[in-house]
């Protein structure tokens, strides 16, 4: 592969701090490849209204900002590949990222593959996901109308999923471990304040019922073990996520969840010219808006990188601020 294929940048990962690092760095002249996923978007792709993004007034769906965010990146000539990421080495240069039989060289990486939805671990889950077993309301609330359906978690996420699923649902109920919620106060009073919303503290699933459908749970009570069953079409499980950062463990600096680790107050990570932005190394904040603050960070931070290159030392400077 000749030198002149060795790009400025790649992109890893399409959701608000991907698409925000592609935009910058897109009009800082950096001809980005963004290699978003198949399934891009992030997880704005499975969130119901979003209501706390500066600017839309209104509010909007996730899935439609995404592709606002996609679109914004595009107009300055960012480039896509809609595929997963299968192979990453950034132990000598230029940094290389593989896409199955595919190899992209560059100068810079920025890593923003986000986090991914936590499962139960039950082997019934995993039989009967799709079968009325879900992770996301905003896909799959539309599939219960008038039905009852099982929401497992205490936080924000739990909350959001219980209440949007109310719009089509007769009968929502929440099941959490404990007896005090990690929710924000406002969700939690929303929630409290619905009355298609029923309460089941201090359990657990301990199996979803149903051979080909889901058709009910049973719980089990964390201070008894007393053992129970529950009619319902379907489960959510929304009990948190896990950063997406299997390709990079043995590579670069990460806490022991997972999540990369970051210079304090920068994007960069252990190794110079890879930077990681958005929830692959924030677990406290995880919003759209500070993935989309991170993203472009991390292409600010990206870019200097590059001037300080030689032979790129001359264009950074003859080009416009971002
Ligand atoms: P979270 O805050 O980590 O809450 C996960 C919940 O699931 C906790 O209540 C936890 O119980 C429970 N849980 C974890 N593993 C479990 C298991 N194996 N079985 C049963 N229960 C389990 O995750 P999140 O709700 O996804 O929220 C993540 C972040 O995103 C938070 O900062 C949140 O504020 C934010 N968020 C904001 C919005 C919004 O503002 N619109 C919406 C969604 C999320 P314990 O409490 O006992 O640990």
């Amino acid at each position: 592969m000749p030198d002149n294929d060795v790009r400025d940048m790649i992109i890893i990962g399409g959701g608000p701090a991907g698409y925000t690092a592609a935009l910058y760095a897109a009009r800082a002249n950096l001809k980005p490849l963004v290699i978003e996923g198949f399934n891009w978007g992030g997880q704005p792709m499975i969130t119901s209204d979003v209501e706390n993004y500066p600017g839309y007034t209104e509010g909007i769906l996730g899935p439609e900002m995404m592709a606002d965010f996609r679109r914004q990146a595009e107009r300055f000539g960012a480039e896509f590949v809609t595929d997963d990421v299968t192979n990453v080495d950034v132990s000598e240069r230029p940094l290389r990222v593989s896409v199955g039989d595919d190899e992209f060289r560059a100068q810079t990486v920025i890593v923003a593959t986000g986090a991914t939805a936590r499962q139960l671990g039950l082997e019934s889950e995993q039989r009967l996901q799709g079968r009325g077993v879900s992770y996301c309301a905003t896909c799959d609330a539309a599939f219960f109308p008038e039905k009852h359906v099982v929401v497992v978690g205490g936080g924000d996420s739990a909350m959001e999923e219980a209440t949007f699923l109310t719009r089509f649902a007769a009968k929502v109920t929440i099941v959490h471990r404990r007896d005090e919620f990690r929710a924000s106060q406002i969700m939690l009073e929303r929630a409290r304040a619905n009355e298609k919303i029923d309460w089941v503290t201090n359990a657990v699933v301990d199996e979803v019922l149903g051979d080909d459908r889901v058709t009910g749970v049973r719980l089990r009570d964390v201070n008894t073990d007393e053992t129970w069953e529950l009619e319902a079409d379907g489960l959510f499980a929304a009990i948190g996520h896990d950063p997406n950062t299997a390709l990079f463990l043995d590579q670069l600096e990460h806490e022991d969840a997972g999540y990369l680790i970051t210079q304090p107050g920068t994007t960069e990570t252990n190794v110079p010219g890879v930077f990681a932005v958005g929830d692959v190394q924030d677990h406290v904040y995880r919003q759209a808006v500070t993935a989309a603050g991170s993203g472009c960070m991390g292409a600010l931070d990206a870019e200097r990188y590059l001037a300080a290159l030689e032979g790129h030392l001359m264009a950074a400077e003859a080009a416009p601020r971002v």
